[in-house]
């Protein structure tokens, strides 16, 4: 059943009222709310009985806060001219601060295996916020500029990489991870990019925890998630994933290309929440490079209102 790509109607009709101008009103009360706590700040303390450290206190904290004003100020000018540069309609939409909390995540309606206590299968993080998570998979195109633009641009990203299309340069990889330190993750998306489901338990072990080991001695980190090829598995899957410190397994709700988006849901449109998912590719595999996919699928998510936030910071 799981082969099946399913257009339920898990989403509303009318439950995704577009509200573009959130991010921007969040972000300028975060502003005012800090100038205001910093210029109000000294107020209490004079009728405070004043322990020594207080006014001592006082100054760092009302300069670190201004510090913070400045460098959120500078982040998001430097953003404006990122989005110019790289051709963007408009700057991407700053994310709201993650829930302290991590959601409680449950495989989605219809993509249930027998197996009981797995890693949960799911196309979209349980969220009111108006957040999607941006996936690359494979690893096959190698494109410097792609690192520069999610860098200068700040858009958090999760690579979901197969060893036999980047195994034969590791170093682009690692260029990847420390480009963004808190933005970007690697993850599992299996050694040769096989159909799981025509292969053995064994066989599926090997694939997937053989590229945990691969992630880890290359890349420093065993990756909590794991993505079966074409979105294939079966019960095997998720029992081998999980024998190898897999956690969760995201498909994804929506599919970028460089020239035009495929949608999951019926209604052909974002959903606060969703994974979406694009390749690692070129102009040898489709209609542009890195960069021409990038702007083209974060004009439609930033047009509809979302910011890009980290997957990680909700699985
Ligand atoms: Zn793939």
């Amino acid at each position: 059943m799981q082969l099946v790509r399913q257009k339920d109607q898990m989403m509303a009709k009318g439950a995704h009222r577009p509200r573009r101008t959130l991010g921007a009103a969040l972000a300028v009360a975060a502003l005012a709310s800090a100038a205001t706590a910093c210029s109000g700040g000294a107020a209490p303390e004079r009728g405070a009985p004043a322990p020594a450290p207080a006014a001592g206190q006082q100054a760092p904290a009302a300069g670190a806060l201004t510090a913070y004003v400045e460098r959120v100020r500078a982040q998001r000018a430097a953003r404006v001219l990122a989005a110019k540069k790289w051709g963007l309609a408009q700057p991407p939409l700053e994310a709201p601060a993650p829930p302290a909390v991590k959601p409680k995540i449950t495989t989605r309606k219809g993509f249930e295996t027998d197996g009981e206590g797995l890693p949960p299968v799911f196309t979209t993080v349980p969220t009111k916020q108006k957040v999607v998570f941006l996936t690359i998979d494979d690893g096959a195109e190698k494109d410097p500029r792609l690192l520069t633009m999610m860098k200068e641009l700040r858009i958090p990203y999760s690579a979901f990489l197969s060893d036999y299309v980047v195994k034969d340069d590791y170093g682009y990889f690692a260029r990847m991870q420390k480009s963004q330190e808190a933005g970007v993750s690697l993850h599992n998306h299996t050694l040769h990019h096989r159909y799981l489901p025509a292969l053995s338990y064994g066989e599926q072990k090997r694939e997937i925890c053989g590229m945990q080991d691969v992630i880890q001695k290359q890349f420093g980190k065993r990756p909590p998630l794991f993505r079966p090829p074409y979105g294939n598995y079966n019960e095997d899957t998720l029992r081998a994933a999980r024998s190898c410190g897999v956690k969760a397994v995201p498909l994804w709700a929506a599919e970028a290309f460089p020239d035009h988006m495929e949608w999951r849901e019926w209604d052909r449109d974002l959903h606060p929440g969703d994974i979406v998912l694009t390749h690692f590719r070129g102009k040898e595999d489709w209609k542009g490079t890195m960069p021409d996919m990038i702007r083209r699928v974060m004009n439609v998510i930033t047009s509809k209102g979302y910011a890009v936030a980290k997957l990680e910071d909700y699985v």
